[in-house]
This record gives C-alpha cells, sequence and structure tokens, in this order.
C-alpha cells in the first residue's frame, strides 16, 4: 500500500506576505528595478527566486536611487523611513500588511489624543520598530506582564499587540497595565490569526500522521513554532527548507505523512516537497487542491 500524504488545512503565505510579493511582482513586471528595505520574506529559496528578477535588497534608504522603486515589506516602516523613502526613490510601493498598518494608525491616534500606547511584543522586531514610530513620545514596547513594572504611571493607556503574539500574552499583560493608570485602560487586540490558524491545522493534522514536514526556513520563528507543535503529537516530525532535506530512511514504515509550511514558504517550494514524496511512494493523497 502506498504512502498518504495530508496536507494541513492551512499553511504557506499568510495574506501579508502574499500580498507583499505579488505588489514586487507587479513593479517588476512593469519592468521597475526593485529594491525591498530588509528581506521581504524570511525564506531563501523565495529570495533567490526574486533575486533572479533583479529584485535586490537593500539595509537604508540612502541606497535607493531616483531610477529605482523601493518596497516596503509586510512590517512596515517607521513615518521618517518612508519619508526618507520617498525623497530617494523613483517610487516607493508601500506592502505594509493591512493588519501592521491598522496598528500603526492606533497608536498614532493614541499619540494625538496625548494618550499612552503599550504595545505587547518584542522591541527588536522590525514590526515593532515601525509601530513605535508613529508614537514616539507616547509609546512604550513590553514583551509580557513580567515588564509591567518597568512602566511608568500610564495617562489614558491604549494596549494592542505586535501581530504574531500569543492571546494569553496579550491578555495577560493588558490586564497587568491596569496597575499602572487610575484611568480606564483601552485593550484593542490586533493579533492577526495567520499563526495560530497555521498551528492549529498544524496539531489537528499531527495526530494523524506518522511523520510529519514542515516546509520552512530554520531561522523563521513561525515555521520553528509549527515544527514543535507538530513534535508534540509527531515525534518524527522535521523542519525542512527543501524537499532535498527529506532523508528517504526517516520514511521508513510511514503509511501517512502530514505536510505544512510557515508564513513565508511558497507555493512553488510546497509543489517541490509534495512532489519528491510522491517519488519516493506517496501514490495516495488528500487535501492535495495546492492553493
Ligand atoms: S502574519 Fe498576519 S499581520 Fe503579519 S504579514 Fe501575515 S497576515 Fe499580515
Amino acid at each position: 500500500m502506498g504512502m498518504k500524504v495530508l496536507l494541513a488545512d492551512e499553511y504557506g503565505f499568510c495574506f501579508g506576505v502574499e500580498r507583499a510579493v505579488e505588489m514586487v511582482e507587479e513593479s517588476v513586471q512593469k519592468g521597475e528595478t526593485v529594491r525591498t528595505l530588509g528581506p521581504l520574506i524570511h525564506n531563501e529559496q523565495e529570495m533567490k527566486r526574486l533575486a533572479t528578477e533583479g529584485v535586490a535588497t537593500i539595509s537604508e534608504p540612502v541606497q535607493i536611487t531616483r531610477d529605482e522603486t523601493a518596497v516596503i515589506r509586510a512590517h512596515g516602516v517607521t513615518p521618517e523611513v518612508q519619508k526618507a523613502l520617498e525623497e530617494q526613490a523613483g517610487k516607493v510601493v508601500d506592502a505594509t500588511c493591512p493588519f501592521v498598518t491598522r496598528v500603526q494608525r492606533l497608536a498614532s491616534r493614541a499619540a494625538a489624543q496625548d494618550r499612552h500606547v503599550v504595545i505587547v511584543g518584542s522591541a527588536d522586531h522590525p514590526e515593532m520598530i515601525g509601530v513605535k514610530g508613529y508614537a514616539p513620545d507616547h509609546a512604550f514596547i513590553i514583551k509580557d506582564e513580567t515588564e509591567v513594572a518597568s512602566l511608568p504611571r500610564l495617562r489614558n493607556p491604549m494596549v494592542v499587540s505586535q501581530t504574531t503574539i500569543k492571546a494569553k500574552t496579550f491578555f495577560d499583560t493588558a490586564e497587568a497595565v491596569k496597575t499602572k493608570t487610575d484611568d480606564e485602560v483601552e485593550v484593542i487586540n490586533t493579533i492577526c490569526s495567520a499563526t495560530r490558524d497555521r498551528q492549529d491545522a498544524a496539531r489537528a493534522l499531527s495526530g494523524m500522521v506518522d511523520a510529519f514536514y514542515v516546509i520552512g526556513a530554520t531561522h523563521s520563528s513561525n515555521s520553528v513554532k509549527l515544527h514543535a507543535v507538530c513534535k508534540e503529537n509527531c515525534e518524527r516530525s522535521f523542519l525542512i527548507e527543501t524537499e532535498d532535506d527529506i532523508n528517504p530512511d526517516d520514511l521508513a514504515g510511514v503509511k501517512t505523512v502530514g505536510v505544512t509550511a510557515g508564513a513565508s514558504t511558497p507555493e512553488w517550494l510546497i509543489k517541490r516537497v509534495v512532489e519528491r514524496l510522491r517519488s519516493l511512494g506517496a501514490d495516495e493523497e488528500k487535501n492535495m487542491g495546492l492553493k
């Protein structure tokens, strides 16, 4: 009997990353020379593919020239960086994910009302650096409730979140923030469900398979977390970057193999992994309507 391959119900590119890649493709097709500020996505294979289309990465706005198109990636940037790009580049394509734009707008609105903003997330994450830039004198970034003690007394605070953090971390922190003010605390959950949806789908599938392949980069935090989730129920879970990382020995005796992918893994790479599994004896598949 052949090996069966099952794809998780949710996998691969999230809405914001897919949109950013499409915006880059559009500019390339118009014949523009495209430069992204920072790597567009955490996937070396996709970055290599984009490089073949002439897309390169810059690290500072000063590196862009008038004859080039600058792309702001899904994480977004501070208003200062956006302005610098607009002054330097021939054209700016803003691929900030709309879910991130929402957090930026909320921070900006609270600052305009002279309120404090507490953002729950990682201070060194590009998304957080960008959001803080919308309320530089009013916002504090804390990673969880253990850092609430470091906050000053807060004025009419608004609490928002990095889009990818855990809901429990957010709500526990928001609750603790109440000890830092006599005013009402406005709590706005700005977590995006993409990460959780992929984890929930992987968890559901991991109990039904003998082996599980998570396609993603080892430095992509959402792929690493996805792998950890799969391991909870399926010991034979592997984080792979490409089809070449599949070791056929790992599939000995396997009847059902699960496949999922991190939010920055492109569809073409997922298809290659499925093809490789097919060549190793997967002749029966389910949920194979690849996006
Ligand atoms: S994870 Fe969510 S917020 Fe982040 S880019 Fe993807 S869709 Fe947007």
